[in-house]
């Protein structure tokens, strides 16, 4: 199996400033990659933790 291609996940999401997102519901990519955040505390926290790395401004 690709490694692209890998389940059928509907991706949800608030970030209505990312041209990607479909009416501050979902995001409309069939792929998203996470990313950790760097330079933040080792808190445990998401927001301190990850983030969407395929966001774009829109
Ligand atoms: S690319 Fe990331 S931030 Fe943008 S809509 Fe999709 S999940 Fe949300």
């Amino acid at each position: 199996m690709e490694k692209t291609k890998i389940g059928c996940q509907t991706i949800g999401c608030h970030v209505t400033s990312c041209r990607y997102n479909d009416s501050g519901n979902y995001c409309e990519l069939t792929r998203i990659q996470v990313e950790p955040c760097t330079g933040r505390p080792d808190t445990g926290c998401a927001e301190d933790e990850s983030l969407c790395g395929s966001y774009a401004k829109r």
